[in-house]
């Protein structure tokens, strides 16, 4: 696909999210050139269609980029993708089921248009990228308001026998636990997501425990987000630490069982609930530890760099989008 041409220089990387659309120019290490954000149009599909089209050509017009100039472009989409026939399966933020997307971006853009899920896209940018590179073995986990895992085995993403596999956020963690999105109770993402970790903290207010989260005065129980938890444990609220070791310890088992399943060289954290609680990963840090000295075999793979943070961070989303279209190093 590359040899008969120059290859390319620049990459272009699109991360749709349900309310924006972030359009990046990066250059092959990585590097973030050229910017532009626009809201999403969620109204129907051909109209997400327009807007995701609209993002290209808005950063497209802005560098002075011909559709010459430009190889391919990779496009990180939310919820069920089918990679190979560039179909949108289905998309709660999005609204979509079964939308052709590539053939609807291509038909608007005429350039080669590779579409993934948007958190298996973020694995690819940092095995190109970011912290997993040079890793051919290697988990990447998204912990936001919702969470999966990517597995890469020799360099592929293992997809699994239905396209479930990493899908760990269903996982059972607390039994009978806090009702979740997928119809369980206790799983992985009604537990430790962004919203589980705020339900948790509310749940100690709501038994009595003291804390600076609690309502002043009225009765009613504030709308609690993980954002505020994490603000509260740096006032050092009693709350909101019991909250977070408890969220800790409950990821670090979670990543014991994924190691002990797959035996990678290392599980990246990505997504927004670790990445902006350094409290939040010394917690995962200290019980994993713990859980390497306890046991031999788990003690054989533990080291401090077995589990690593994401180092792209926010631009996980367009760098891994970007990734999607990068030829061959
Ligand atoms: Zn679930």
């Amino acid at each position: 696909m590359w040899s008969d041409r120059t290859p390319q220089k620049q990459l272009i990387g699109i991360d749709v999210g349900g309310t924006k659309i972030a359009a990046c120019l990066v250059d092959l290490q990585g590097r973030i050139l050229s910017t532009i954000q626009r809201p999403t149009d969620v109204t129907e599909p051909e109209a997400t269609l327009d807007s995701i089209a609209g993002s290209v050509k808005q950063l497209m017009d802005a560098n002075q980029l011909d559709s010459k100039s430009i190889d391919a472009i990779g496009f990180g989409i939310p919820g069920l993708v089918d990679a190979e026939k560039g179909i949108g399966i289905a998309s709660v933020n999005l609204g979509w089921k079964n939308i052709a997307v590539r053939a609807g971006l291509e038909a608007r853009l005429e350039i080669p248009c590779i579409i993934d899920n948007d958190v298996r896209a973020g694995a690819k940018g940092e095995a190109r990228f970011g912290a997993a590179r040079g890793l051919s073995n290697f988990i990447y986990l998204n912990i936001g308001t919702g969470i999966s895992a990517v597995i890469l085995l020799d360099g592929k993403i293992f997809l699994g026998t239905r396209g479930l596999a990493g899908e760990i956020g269903h996982a059972v963690l607390v039994p009978d636990g806090p009702e979740c999105k997928c119809g369980g109770r206790g799983c992985f993402e009604a537990v430790a997501s962004g919203p589980g970790i705020a339900e948790r903290a509310l749940g100690k207010i709501k038994n009595g425990q003291d804390s600076i989260l609690a309502p002043q005065g009225g009765s009613h129980l504030p709308i609690l987000t993980a954002e505020n938890v994490f603000e509260a444990a740096l006032h050092h609220d009693q709350v909101a630490i019991e909250t977070l070791e408890e969220i800790g310890k409950l990821m670090a088992y979670s990543l014991q069982y994924l190691t002990l399943a797959y035996d990678p060289e290392a599980i990246i954290i990505g997504g927004s609930v670790v990445l902006s609680n350094p409290l939040l990963f010394k917690n995962i840090q200290q019980m994993l530890r713990k859980l390497g000295r306890s046991s031999w075999v788990f003690g054989k793979a533990y080291s401090k760099d077995l589990v690593r943070l994401s180092t792209l961070g926010n631009n996980a989303g367009v760098l891994g989008a970007a990734a999607l279209v990068a030829p061959q190093p």
